[in-house]
């Protein structure tokens, strides 16, 4: 009698191993992608992951590439920020920031009033029509939180986890701002 419960138990420990063991293999397999959910494109319905960032607790100010919407992330606490650039963090870059980032990938330029797109239609998206799923998506609306509905407030927006962090271009490739 005392060996079966011994038996028993045994198991009962091997199988929470087991499942413990294919619970850590499923979420490394997702590759880190961070996702508060998925939102629509109202011009061509693509459905995309994407996340919030609050620039806030962050620490950071951000833009958007004004070809194809990917987010630059900027800290306030990063080492490579240049002497000139004086960084005001919690909101999007201003203006006079905009040419001391490094190009995107695209060929386009980060902009603090540049929105970002979707990434199949390549359409900005309206910040406000993107309100529904976000306040859907988001746990605390239960407890009375709102979305900002502009791409100018403390939240930026990370589609498809396509981002690029503290893209600052070095003294020696400072670009000249481009034509107004
Ligand atoms: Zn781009
Ligand atoms: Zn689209």
């Amino acid at each position: 009698m005392t060996l079966a419960l011994v038996a028993v138990v045994v198991l009962l420990i091997a199988i929470a191993i087991v499942a413990l063991r294919a619970r850590k293999a499923r979420s490394s397999d997702s590759g880190g992608k961070r996702s508060d959910g998925t939102a629509t494109c109202e011009h061509c319905r693509a459905q995309f992951d994407y996340f919030l960032v609050h620039n806030g607790f962050n620490d950071s100010a951000y833009a958007y590439c004004d070809t194809c919407g990917m987010t630059a992330l900027l800290s306030g606490w990063a080492t490579n920020i240049p002497a000139q650039v004086e960084l005001r963090v919690h909101q999007p870059v201003t203006a006079e920031v905009d040419p001391w980032l490094r190009p995107c990938s695209c060929g386009g330029r980060f902009r603090g009033h540049a929105s970002p797109r979707c990434p199949e239609c390549h359409e900005p998206f309206p910040a406000a029509g993107l309100t529904s799923e976000i306040e859907r998506n988001a746990p605390g609306t239960k407890v009375g939180w709102r979305w900002q509905q502009s791409w100018s407030g403390l939240y930026a927006i990370v589609i498809e986890n396509r981002m690029i962090e503290d893209n600052w271009s070095s003294p020696s490739q400072n670009i000249p701002p481009p034509p107004p």
